[in-house]
């Protein structure tokens, strides 16, 4: 169940509304921030339709399940099907960009990576994934020269560099296509960057990405 919707240069798109492909550690300051190895290639995980809501409502965590840490990316809409495609390809099929929220609960997360079970239930759930509108590729100078930044109540907790990504956009959607087909209307998440930190009911939030994107939410408890 979800009322989100795609928007694209701030029109309402008829693009369906569909999986959300995500990859883990494409940061390695992040990676090491957590304490996790930088890995040798892309870690890949998928929320579902469900988990997708619009970034400019307020957003509704979860409180029964611990800390819900925010993790700030860049976000790709694609326009194209893709199957085991070329960095050509996936150039072609972007129909957008926009930056996400990728909630994560992270002490179920580590309960669960310490029993080397799924992280689903962590970064699957309904409103996981807060998505900003988008803006199409030409209003974008270059997809690897992106400033992401979070403030959290003011504070700048997350200001990196799209150009840090371990493995860039192109490569990543040529990557993810050998496992999974992007449909028209998936939206690729390209991985957070340090700073991740825990939301709390109240916070308000501020996130961009370059010059093109910038929106402001806050954070309730889902189901007040
Ligand atoms: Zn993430």
């Amino acid at each position: 169940m979800t009322n989100y919707s795609h928007t694209l240069d701030a029109q309402p798109q008829t693009l369906p509304v569909g999986k959300v492909v995500c990859v883990g550690r494409n940061y390695a300051e992040h990676a090491r921030e957590l304490n996790n190895p930088v890995p040798s290639e892309p870690v890949l995980f998928i929320k579902p339709s469900t988990a997708l809501v619009k970034l400019e409502q307020r957003i509704a965590i979860p409180s029964q399940f611990g800390v819900c840490h925010f993790e700030a990316e860049m976000a790709v809409l694609i326009g194209e099907r893709l199957t085991t495609c070329n960095e050509q390809q996936a150039a072609t099929a972007i129909a957008g960009v926009g930056v996400a929220l990728d909630l994560t609960l992270r002490e179920l997360q580590s309960t669960l990576k310490e029993k080397s079970l799924p992280w689903e239930k962590a970064k699957a759930f309904d409103g996981a994934c807060p998505m900003s509108a988008f803006v199409s590729l030409q209003n974008i100078e270059d997809l690897q020269s992106q400033q992401i930044k979070l403030r959290q109540n003011g504070e700048l907790q997350q200001n990196s560099n799209s150009a840090d990504m371990l493995t860039p956009v192109l490569p990543l959607l040529a990557y993810i296509s050998q496992f999974f087909t992007l449909s028209p209307g998936d939206i690729v998440l390209t991985g957070t960057p340090a700073g991740v930190g825990p939301l709390a009911a109240g916070d308000s939030l501020e996130i961009s990405l370059g010059d093109q994107i910038k929106v402001k939410t806050n954070v309730v408890i889902k189901g007040f």
